[in-house]
């Protein structure tokens, strides 16, 4: 298969681990006879200081000539400390969001049975947990208006969604629980929010197209609890841009951390792969970063976007091998990790390329 790979690597860590995801893409593409072409573009801190711009049209067009993305992350603590700054990194996240339709994220919460140990949440309550969270990306609060008045001393931000932005995100959740444990969890506070009573009022109507599926509507704030109480009764979750941004970085826990997570937005046009965590500035340039969000994003490329299920694996029981073999990086490593087993980044992609 002949494909275009555009390697955004972004800021801090972004660009330490996404060598590793690219590094294993291309042992996949020589080890199954593909031929996957890469380029590489500026994005976030980086590309305000070489730009001005958060995300400049070159980075887009080449977004837009491209068949799939591998992302790292933007941000940078200059940012984070000066609320006031009018150019940000994470302008540039929401515009390529916006601009290439990406209103569906993609989040598989899975643990791997080696890192059970890795989480704050007991074994006996996380063993089995596999979740697949679509949190919808384009709408919201994210994008609505947003502004001050009262000279200065009120802040608003305006939560918008349409019927139609609703129905093709929930419409996606059904068809992904059919392929899974078909159920299928929507999330709202519709007990206060009229863009949540919608919200429901729209999988509601939905529900009679996929009568497989078992649907159930659960407030945002009991979610958040039983999440952590009892993972394993969630399937397919599906909810909006601000709740699935909360909700998913909490999942994370159950994956044992966020250097594991992998994430998918996709829609209208190029799919984007990235791992859920930020650039990480007080982990970068230590070379300590776990790559397997990385490395697990571009699995989840190969897989969505390329169809190529079977590399897709690969990678998947490669990561699996790795720490059956008992290698950690040190955010996943506990007291009993020997010294000689803990990896840093470049070493667990090393490790991790031996195993494909
Ligand atoms: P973060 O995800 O960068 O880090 C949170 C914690 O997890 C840190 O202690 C970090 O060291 C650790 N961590 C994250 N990824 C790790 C990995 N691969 N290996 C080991 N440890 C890891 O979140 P934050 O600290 O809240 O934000 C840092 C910056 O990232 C901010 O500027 C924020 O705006 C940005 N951010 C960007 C994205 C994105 O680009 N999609 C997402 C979240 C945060």
């Amino acid at each position: 298969m002949k494909k275009h790979i555009l390697i955004v690597p972004g800021d801090g860590i972004g660009q330490e681990v996404t060598e590793v995801g690219k590094a294993v893409l291309v042992k996949i593409a020589e080890k199954f006879g593909h031929e996957f072409t890469y380029d590489e573009a500026l994005m976030g801190h980086v590309a305000i200081e070489a730009t001005g711009n958060p995300l400049p049209d070159e980075t887009l067009e080449k977004m837009r000539n491209s068949d799939a993305i591998l992302f790292g992350a933007v941000g940078h603590p200059k940012y984070d400390n000066d609320p006031t700054a009018k150019v940000r990194p994470e302008q540039g996240l929401l515009k390529m969001r916006k601009e290439l339709g990406l209103y569906a994220n993609l989040r598989p919460i899975k643990l791997f049975d080696e890192l059970l140990g890795a989480s704050s949440i007991r074994p006996e309550i996380l063993k089995g947990s596999d979740i697949l969270f679509f949190r919808e990306l384009t709408g919201d609060i994210y994008f609505g208006e947003k502004g001050r008045k009262n000279d200065n001393n009120t802040a608003y931000d305006i939560a918008e969604y349409s019927r139609y932005e609703v129905k093709r995100i929930a419409r996606k959740a059904f068809e992904a629980a059919r392929t899974r444990g078909k159920r299928l969890c929507s999330v709202d506070k519709a007990n206060v929010l009229e863009t949540s009573r919608l919200w429901r009022e729209v999988v509601q109507a939905l529900a009679p197209e996929y009568p497989d599926i078992t649907v159930e509507h659960q407030f945002v704030d009991a979610a958040a609890m039983m999440l952590i109480k009892d993972p394993k009764r969630f399937d397919v979750v599906v909810t909006a841009n601000l709740f699935g941004d909360i909700l998913t970085d909490e999942a994370s826990q159950i994956a044992g951390s966020m250097g594991m997570l992998a994430s998918a937005s996709v829609g209208d046009s190029t799919g984007v792969y990235e791992p859920i965590h930020g650039s990480a500035h007080d982990i970068t340039g230590k070379g300590v970063a776990n790559p397997l969000a990385s490395v697990l994003s571009a699995a989840l490329l190969l897989d969505i976007s390329f169809g190529l299920k079977e590399e897709s694996e690969a990678i998947i029981s490669a990561v699996d091998k790795l720490l059956k073999d008992g290698f950690r990086t040190r955010d996943i490593a506990d007291a009993t990790t020997p010294a000689d087993k803990i990896l840093n980044t470049q070493q667990a992609g090393e490790e991790l390329l031996k195993r494909i």
